[in-house]
């Protein structure tokens, strides 16, 4: 059976990053095990592409929720990358890091080294921010941040419309203040997509030590002894064992890590008895503390056809965002689908902003669907910290089986009313001045929406998951808490998770920064404890 130092499962956001510095520590030998492909498929480099990588399953897991309750039954569709980059090969390109209190409240739950104080240095470490180095930001790490390199005409209208109501102009939302709006950073560079598979597999790859398994489904966790002493994965067709000489590091984000450790036997007892897989460890919250962003769409219709919408509909502007893009690398193609957006306080009891809002220059009925035909954009209002928790959890002992992923969006009165006040503040916007000027119909909620149990219905019943699930081998000390602050997981030597799963709570805004800065920070705590 091969031998490795450490065997890395998952090349995704947070495993890009732990491979490429365990190689780059030049004395360990690293096998990378991914479930998809290479990252070769050419929508995936283009930020427009993000439209047609969201339904591929080449390069998307494309799960599924079970019938939510709180939905009218309705089930909820889930992109999540397959592919070496995982999701950060497809994902909407917001750079964003949350609050500073979000971290500080990780460490309020007792995981020394958690605090926003202790994240920052990752950050730091991860970024190549424009304007170079700073106190708060990094200036030559391998994730290249621009602030969108293409913003559309409708972006400063949005803008204007968020300075009409009174928010103040945010320069950089990664900064210290937060409340307000103002453009987005992008991991965009060059007119490309900045993944961790470019920025981190690509270099580690490289290395003699490092090794990269494509197409490798890992269906367990070899454990012996209470240790983890390797994986089994399914490639080909073939099985194949792999030692682990130090540690594994399951990085297969937040339904495929619960999922791995529930199948290896690791998980509630109950579960894993039920379906005939010897309990390894007892750990009653893998899978459990699910949270994701609820995000609920707000579209207009206008007759200023400066929308995504008129560059693809509309055959001489596609033939020139070709071109443009063939021969330049700018122009619609390098859109990332929100350029810019807000953070509100949307209660009036709040002491800090907890609704998010994504503007698009772009509408859709629904994202399995093309773009409206007329001119449209879209405003996605999202609660930042919900209350709402749910859960993955395997049906079956079949690793290739689909888990059960129950969410319970708006399953809080505190979550339904954040979601309400949202929905109004972005018609709110959409009915300022600046905006009422080019608005030519309200095609969601729709004006026939005029009270609260309006506005719920209509989170209800056109909400979408904003793509940012968290929680599931949740960090921390007491029985329920799968990994310790230093990501082992708790009774079994020799495995550790680092990716989204391990977030107690999840952050105000976009996940992606959060879950690279959790791999560089895996990477120094892995490396610590090797030495
Ligand atoms: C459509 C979409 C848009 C988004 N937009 C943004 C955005 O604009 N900004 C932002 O900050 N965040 C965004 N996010 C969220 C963000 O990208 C994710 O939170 C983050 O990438 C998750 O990182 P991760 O390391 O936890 O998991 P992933 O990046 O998903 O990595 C997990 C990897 O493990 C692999 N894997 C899983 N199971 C196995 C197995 N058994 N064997 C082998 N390999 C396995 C997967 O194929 C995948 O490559 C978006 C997400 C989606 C889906």
């Amino acid at each position: 059976m091969e031998e490795f130092d450490f065997v890395v499962v998952g090349a995704g956001s947070s495993g890009g990053p732990i491979v490429d510095r365990l190689t780059a520590a030049g004395r360990y030998r690293v096998l990378l095990l991914e479930a998809g492909p290479d990252d070769t498929n050419r929508w995936l480099s283009i930020p427009l592409g993000f439209a047609r990588t969201f339904l591929d399953p080449e390069v998307n897991w494309e799960f599924v929720t079970e019938p939510e309750a709180r939905l009218d039954g309705r089930r909820v569709y889930w992109p999540c990358g397959k592919v070496i980059g995982g999701t950060s090969a497809i994902n909407g390109m917001v750079y964003i890091r949350g609050l500073p209190s979000d971290y500080d409240a990780w460490r309020q739950m007792g995981n020394e080294g958690w605090s926003f104080d202790d994240c920052l240095p990752y950050f730091k470490r991860l970024e190549a921010y424009p304007g170079g180095e700073s106190d708060l930001h990094g200036g030559d790490g391998p994730v290249k941040i621009t602030q969108g390199e293409y913003h559309g005409e409708l972006s400063a209208s949005f803008l204007a419309a968020c300075a009409e109501v009174g928010l103040p102009p945010i320069a950089d939302f990664n900064s210290v203040a937060h409340e307000g709006a103002g453009l987005y950073h992008a991991t965009v560079s060059n007119g490309r997509r900045v993944s961790t598979g470019q920025a981190y597999v690509g270099p580690a790859r490289r290395r003699a030590n490092c090794r990269v398994e494509t197409g490798a489904l890992v269906e367990r966790i070899d454990l012996a002894d209470g240790r983890a002493t390797g994986v089994t994965y399914r490639k080909d067709g073939q099985s194949v064992s792999v030692r682990a000489r130090c540690d594994v590091v399951v990085c297969a984000g937040a339904v495929g890590s619960p999922q791995l450790l529930q199948l290896s036997g690791i998980g509630p007892a109950a579960l894993l008895g039920g379906l005939g897989i010897p309990v390894a460890r007892d750990l009653p919250g893998v899978g459990e503390n699910l949270q994701d962003h609820w995000g609920v769409r707000s579209t207009y219709k206008t007759w200023w056809r400066v929308t995504v919408n008129d560059d693809i509909n509309l055959l001489h502007r596609r033939l020139s965002a070709i071109v443009e893009y063939a021969l330049l690398r700018t122009g619609p193609l390098t859109a990332n689908p929100a350029f810019v957006g807000a953070f509100v306080r949307a209660l009036p009891q709040s002491n800090s902003p907890e609704a998010q809002f994504q503007f698009f220059p772009w509408s859709t009925d629904r994202n399995d669907r093309g773009l409206h035909l007329v001119s449209g954009f879209t405003i996605l209002a999202n609660q930042s910290r919900p209350e709402s928790r749910g859960h993955i959890r395997i049906t079956s002992a079949d690793p290739a089986a689909r888990p059960a992923i129950v969410a319970n969006y708006l399953s809080t009165d505190h979550d339904r009313a954040v979601t309400v006040a949202a929905i109004k503040f972005a018609r709110l916007l959409a009915r300022t001045t600046t905006l009422s000027r080019i608005v030519t119909e309200e095609l969601l909620p729709g004006v026939e929406a005029g009270n609260d149990r309006d506005f719920l219905a209509h989170a209800r019943k056109e909400g979408q998951s904003a793509c940012h699930p968290v929680g599931t081998c949740r960090m921390g000390s007491d029985p329920a808490a799968v990994v310790d602050a230093r990501l082992r997981v708790h009774g079994i030597a020799g495995l550790r998770v680092a990716d989204a799963s391990i977030m107690p709570t999840l952050v105000s805004g976009n996940t992606n920064a959060a879950c690279m800065m959790i791999g560089e920070k895996a990477a120094d705590l892995i490396l610590a404890d090797a030495r």
